[in-house]
């Protein structure tokens, strides 16, 4: 059963797509550089094939165990991209690297060789954005602005890997302008890169609290979950985390 009604998740995306617009217009942004990533933690199947209804395609998981049921379930549909956007575990990567076409969240060598060497031979190269910690929270998982450079030269090597872009998780700020300043210090480091010369398209920044900051500079895809889903539901694999 699904937890939400068509017409109420339908309401929640042509809200999103509203605000996605207005500030797309009022940055001089074109609202067509920027895709919408339904972030589906928590979610059930059904609701996903809602969403899918309503014309999403891209999904964004948080675990492993979660999404791997709804991969299988949702396979009927073959033009879903299904993005890692979690914590990456050792013991996971095989999994990631054989069920997910995106992984946004990568941020150690270790794991970024894993990837390389488990994904399938008869799939593309695993799309990656690497995670920077912009605000340099101690608590935060992501690289360091002055380590990007290093990582991102390391991590081309790897052929089965696709550097796409960067991802981050700003700490939020009820004040707009200050919203903006760890956006605006991703934003800097991808035209960095792509000075440097890597061929970069994606910026994945921008959640349902931050969206607009995040248009503001730059972003190329938001992960949008209670935005478009609701509330976050107690998820049932994991425990929540201690604050
Ligand atoms: C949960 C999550 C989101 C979505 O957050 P909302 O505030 O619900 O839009 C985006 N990115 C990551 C990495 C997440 O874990």
């Amino acid at each position: 059963m699904p937890v939400l009604t068509q017409s109420q998740l339908h309401d929640n995306i042509t809200q999103v797509r509203q605000t996605l617009s207005r500030a797309a217009q009022q940055f001089g942004r074109n609202s067509h550089e920027i895709q919408l990533l339904a972030v589906s933690k928590t979610r059930g199947v059904a609701d996903i094939q809602l969403a899918i209804a309503c014309g999403l395609l891209q999904f964004g998981e948080n675990y492993v165990q979660e999404a791997l049921p709804k991969i299988q379930v949702l396979a009927t549909f073959p033009d879903i991209v299904w993005h890692f956007i979690g914590p990456i575990q050792s013991n996971k990567t095989r999994l990631i690297a054989e069920n997910f076409q995106w992984v946004h969240s990568l941020d150690s060598l270790k794991q970024a060789k894993r990837l390389h060497e488990q994904r399938p031979a008869h799939l593309p190269p695993l799309n990656i954005c690497i995670q920077v910690n912009v605000s340099q929270e101690p608590q935060k998982s992501g690289i360091l602005l002055n380590e990007l450079v290093t990582f991102a030269q390391a991590i081309s090597r790897y052929s089965r890997l696709q550097l796409r872009g960067l991802m981050t998780i700003p700490a939020y700020h009820e004040e707009f302008s200050l919203q903006r300043q760890p956006c605006h210090a991703l934003y800097q480091a991808y035209q960095q890169l792509q000075m440097l010369g890597f061929q970069l398209d994606t910026l994945s920044m921008g959640m349902t609290d931050d969206m607009e900051a995040a248009i503001a500079e730059g972003t190329t895809m938001l992960r949008i979950g209670t935005g478009i889903f609701g509330e976050r539901l107690p998820s049932p694999f994991v425990k929540p985390e201690k604050v």
